[in-house]
């Protein structure tokens, strides 16, 4: 039977509904995930991320190409290889210094629509252009196909049912590229699964004070999930509060290996956020942001195979973020010769 206090909290908190003066509920506004999910190039106005990292979205957005020289994108078909500028900046970045480090290039796992919100399929974070998943394989020595990208599945570090990381899977060169990502001044938070902090946490030698950046979280067993702080001119990106100080190797981690976490959830199951979002949930100006213009195309506003980003230093070039003209006309390509 349907429980009707269930069902009317959830139209009145969640306005998915709307009523008529009759209070008969006629009408559904459109959930921010379809409206989101159905963009295929991001909002050519100047690089701004709105809101919070799990409730908004962004205008400006970079692409990562599908290859660059220390990268290859992964799940192409999802287009999810968007960012803020600053952090497609320190992706390749990344990609760079890692491989230096011994890490042959990243695997880059998703990152943001191409103007953020919520997805129509997992993540309940990565919204507002900030957050960018890294498999915890380096690239292999060859250019992955399409297809390939599609299917390969990222491996697990951790043994068999088990919370603990597999001796066999982990190398001095994963725990290199985590430190790597965690020296950026940008980067606030690294997403681990709780094992993979418990081996830094046991091996880790020197400088510790990068360990309190990598956070223990559900999941992240084949990936990380690096994310950078509120970029410079968002102020309306709303930042979260700095992690505790020290390593982290503490009561907070010894959590994770009781049995409460791990608990199956009781009760009525809630709806995921992203079900119920409608754009009145989002910043007012992801609106603004949904129906901004469109670069002249992905490969504009794409960081290409060279590694060159297609913007100098903020703000963003005039050419790649231009609003188009009402009419068709050609306008300069960010990337000259191309
Ligand atoms: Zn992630």
């Amino acid at each position: 039977m349907i429980d009707f206090r269930h069902f009317w909290k959830a139209v009145f908190l969640f306005g998915a509904l709307t009523a008529t003066s009759s209070g008969v509920a006629v009408a559904k506004e459109p959930l921010a995930k379809t409206l989101f999910g159905a963009q295929q190039l991001p909002a050519a106005i100047a690089p701004k991320s709105y809101g919070f990292y799990s409730k908004g979205c962004f205008a400006g957005g970079v692409g990562m190409a599908a290859d660059g020289p220390n990268w290859q994108g992964m799940r192409l078909s999802r287009n999810r290889h968007w960012g803020h500028p600053e952090l497609v900046r320190t992706v390749e970045q990344l990609s760079r210094d890692a491989a230096r480090d011994g890490w042959r290039g990243l695997l880059l796992g998703d990152m943001s629509q191409p103007r953020g919100g919520p997805m129509l399929t997992g993540h309940a974070s990565h919204q507002i252009g900030l957050d960018a998943d890294i498999w915890f394989m380096p690239m292999p020595d060859r250019r992955l196909s399409y297809d390939e990208r599609e299917q390969i599945s990222a491996v697990s570090l951790l043994r068999r049912n088990s919370l603990y990381v597999d001796d066999r899977k982990w190398t001095p060169a994963h725990e290199a590229v985590l430190r790597r990502a965690a020296s950026y001044g940008n980067v606030e938070r690294i997403l681990v699964h709780p094992g993979i902090k418990k081996k830094l946490c046991d091996t880790v030698r020197g400088d510790r004070g990068w360990l309190s950046k990598v956070r223990p979280f559900w999941g992240h067993d084949s990936h990380f999930h690096m994310r950078i702080g509120c970029p410079a001119g968002s102020p309306g990106c709303k930042g979260q509060s700095a992690p505790p100080r020290g390593d982290g190797c503490d009561d907070s981690l010894a959590w994770w290996f009781t049995e409460e976490p791990w608990r199956p959830a009781t009760g009525p199951a809630k709806p995921k956020a992203r079900d119920v979002m409608t754009l009145a949930n989002l910043p007012a100006e992801c609106r603004a942001v949904l129906e901004a213009p469109a670069p002249v195309s992905a490969d504009a506003v794409t960081v290409d195979s060279s590694g060159a980003i297609p913007i100098t230093t903020p703000p963003v070039s005039a050419r790649a973020f231009a609003p188009l003209p009402a009419v068709d006309i050609p306008l300069p390509s960010a990337r000259p010769g191309n």
